[in-house]
């Protein structure tokens, strides 16, 4: 196998190296909020600055770049593995540090996305991703938004120092189980995998805990209902397993600022989508799971894009099953804002999401006897699980109802989708048309206005990561505003 290497310019380089991250979507900045600072360069804001989504939904204000795409690994779905006879090219870390610095005086860039190949070793390639972002803190007192890839394998230590220096980090867990890794991934081992995830949680346990905070992410104060398990049995036992942090080694003692937090974004991860056989079920509980055990901020999908011919993996003529992926978004919200689990909207007998419906529509469709519910005294958890009814208009309603009660009107201007809600609420005891509550005939009154958004979906007039020089700011392309609700989880 030729390894394709030869010198490239920087922007030969940048052509490369961002072109190769494309198929990673594990980014989003919310979450870390940081004031600049004089003699410093940026700054984080917890809800604000890195929320600009391309059409796809794929966040966009990040420079988003690998630092090599060379691999000693051969993971059949990727297009960097060691087989593929490609340009390979790797970043040293000034030439990254030049990249962020520069983009960002120019307002293309808010932060840096920093994902990599493994270089000879974990090791050293976990070295050059915390060289560089230990440059960037500390030479370009850079205080924007970074997120970086923990290398499995690589060793706790560099890990822990990267977590000082990063917003967020992530290890893709790529497969939902262990059978498709081992088919489509022999090299990675499971065991390798969650340990650094199972690493980062501890270390943000414990810093949440020394800063007075509570052990658990916050994601919203609707987040209420999602359990988790490791909190409900004892949020001090995993710290006695806790490692203690090393010190920084003595080549590169880290000067950081006062307000040094470990990992303050969270961590996140993600699974691809149709490269192997999974049903929706399998992929949701595993999402699950991973919230509950080790309190990931996000888990993304990505519908695979058939890159490699392989016998194992689909043909090079499939289509990404991007309605598939957002349809998982959709149940991804529903876990993390809506109080459902994943045995609830999927079982055995219904192991796949129905593609015509939303994951909420199909679940009250076959949950019809739990509906109609009444608006003006249903529980806050009753409001969430009615079609059309999200989290904010759901506080509105309870907020509103405190003045006297609500009719249809009143709904309307609280932001209820009420072509979706109709079917399942009453106010005052009144449904807004004599409607049947009856399956198949609100199937077939929501399942056209569905349909045309799924196709939307399904053919998009792009699939592409956007260029450094798009106009983000002013060009949504083809975005749906379903879409744009399985972005913002408003279902
Ligand atoms: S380890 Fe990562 S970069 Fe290397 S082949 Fe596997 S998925 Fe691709």
């Amino acid at each position: 196998m030729e390894i394709l290497a030869k010198d490239f310019s920087l922007q030969e380089k940048l052509n490369i190296l961002a072109d190769a991250a494309k198929y990673d979507v594990a980014c989003t900045s919310s979450g870390s909020d940081r004031r600049g600072k004089k003699g410093f360069l940026g700054n984080t804001v917890a809800c604000g600055i890195c929320h600009s989504f391309a059409s796809d939904g794929r966040c966009i204000s990040l420079l988003k770049i690998l630092l090599t795409n060379e691999c000693i690994f051969d993971c059949k779905y990727c297009l960097n593995r060691a087989s593929n006879d490609r340009p390979r090219a790797t970043f040293t870390p000034e030439e990254i540090c030049t990249l962020v610095v520069e983009f960002y005086r120019r307002n293309y860039i808010e932060g840096l996305f920093l994902s990599s190949g493994v270089l000879k070793s974990p090791t050293y390639t976990m070295e050059q991703i915390y060289r560089t972002i230990y440059l960037l803190r500390t030479r370009y007192h850079f205080r924007g938004y970074i997120h970086v890839k923990a290398i499995p394998g690589a060793p706790e230590e560099l890990i822990t120092k990267v977590g000082f220096l990063a917003d967020r980090m992530s290890v893709n867990i790529e497969l939902p189980t262990k059978e498709s890794l081992r088919a489509l991934a022999p090299h990675k081992k499971p065991e390798n995998l969650i340990k650094p995830i199972r690493q980062i949680q501890n270390g943000i346990i414990g810093h949440r805990l020394s800063i007075g905070k509570s052990p658990q992410m916050e994601r919203s104060t609707s987040n209420r209902y999602l359990r988790h398990s490791i909190f409900e049995e004892n949020p001090y036992q995993r710290l006695e397993t806790r490692q203690t942090v090393p010190s920084v080694g003595k080549s590169m003692p880290p000067k950081l600022p006062k307000d040094t937090s470990f990992v303050p974004a969270g961590q996140s991860t993600q699974m691809i989508i149709g490269a192997s056989g999974e049903s929706d079920l399998q992929l949701l509980s595993t999402t699950q799971k991973l919230y509950q055990q080790y309190d990931l901020k996000r888990v993304f999908f990505s519908a695979y894009v058939p890159l490699n011919e392989d016998s194992a993996l689909p043909t090079l003529d499939t289509a990404p099953p991007l309605l598939r992926e957002h349809r998982l978004y959709q149940a991804d919200w529903l876990l993390r804002f809506y109080g459902f689990h994943a045995d609830e909207l999927l079982s055995t007998d219904h192991p796949n999401f129905n593609i015509l419906l939303d994951p909420k529509c199909d679940w009250a469709l076959r949950h019809l006897e739990l509906f109609p519910v009444e608006v003006n005294t249903a529980s806050y958890a009753k409001l969430l699980r009615v079609p059309g009814i999200g989290t904010k208009s759901a506080q509105r309603i309870v907020k509103a109802r405190k003045q006297g009660y609500l009719d249809f009107s009143h709904l309307k201007k609280i932001g209820v989708v009420l072509k979706r809600a109709k079917y399942f609420i009453t106010c005052n005891g009144k449904m807004m048309y004599r409607i049947p509550i009856e399956e198949n005939f609100i199937t077939r009154q929501l399942t056209g206005e569905d349909s045309r958004q799924a196709w939307a979906i399904e053919h998009p007039q792009t699939y592409r990561q956007l260029s450094l020089f798009d106009d983000f700011h002013f060009s949504r392309g083809t975005t749906t505003e379903d879409y744009q609700k399985s972005i913002s989880g408003q279902i």
